[in-house]
């Protein structure tokens, strides 16, 4: 079984196809998806659809990148996170190719999640674009290596996922691996310890070889796996058994630890 530790399931073209979507899961064998959260207003639809389905967990967090949405304060996130199907807080992190002006609002809006997260026990989602040397900064300084977590859709350099792993933290690959020009990201695939990595679609975007440019589904998290084990040279089953034990030993760790 594999599971997508990353997708946007209540985004427009997956809503509304859902039975097709989780059929698809089922023959792919992706036994998991994680619907992320990306901000207050549209959580509700988010924790819906992880009510709604046994298949399906959710996280909350407001994303780095939006603008015109209501900020989080700790105990509004802490206090969404109890949820059971809630495994997560984020997506969180930085976005410096969206805004170019590197806004302090982002890193403010960053440390509410690393706080609430390690106020709530649960693991971060953590979502970076051009801005690696701040986000570890951050990351450091608010001791998010306590409550760890996921740096997710990777596409930094080995030298950026080392001081992750040193921090603790897991990296999650993407469809963005199956892409032939992606060698960066491959090297990585190569390089991490198979008990840090997951995998992901971050569907509807970024969809693995052969779909690629198409609409993306957490189904497709075979490609990105499949992908994996050719370029470790190991087996399919190595890398989706590795994955999914990864994936339930760093949020059912949260989980267990909340209700001590
Ligand atoms: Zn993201
Ligand atoms: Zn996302």
């Amino acid at each position: 079984m594999l599971v997508d530790s990353h997708c946007h399931l209540d985004l427009p073209g997956l809503s509304e196809n859902l039975p097709q979507i989780l059929e698809l899961m089922q023959k792919n064998q992706v036994g998991h998806a994680v619907c992320i959260g990306v901000n207050l207003e549209d959580f509700p639809r988010v924790l819906a659809l992880a009510e709604g389905h046994p298949h399906i967990l959710a996280s909350v967090g407001v994303h780095p990148e939006s603008t015109d949405v209501r900020e989080p304060t700790i105990e509004e996130l802490v206090k969404l996170a109890q949820h059971p199907k809630i495994i997560a807080i984020g997506e969180t992190g930085l976005d410096y190719y969206w805004h170019k002006d590197a806004p302090e609002w982002q890193r403010d809006r960053f440390r509410v999640h690393i706080r609430a997260a390690r106020e709530a026990g649960k693991p971060l989602v953590i979502h970076n674009r051009d801005a690696t040397s701040d986000l570890l900064r951050i990351m450091s300084e608010e001791h998010a290596g306590e409550v760890g977590g996921v740096l997710h859709c990777f596409t930094e350099s080995w030298d950026v996922a080392q001081q992750a792993l040193d921090m603790g933290f897991h990296i999650s690959l993407s469809g963005i691996v199956t892409f032939k020009n992606a060698l960066a990201i491959k090297e990585v695939a190569r390089r991490i310890p198979l008990d840090r990595l997951l995998v992901e679609t971050d569907a509807p975007y970024l969809a693995p070889v052969p779909y690629r440019g198409k609409m993306n589904q957490p189904g497709y998290v075979r490609y990105v796996a499949e992908e994996i084990a050719r370029l470790r040279d190991c087996s399919f089953e190595e890398i989706s058994t590795a994955t999914t034990d990864n994936f339930f030993r760093l949020f059912t760790y949260a989980t267990t630890r909340i209700t001590q």
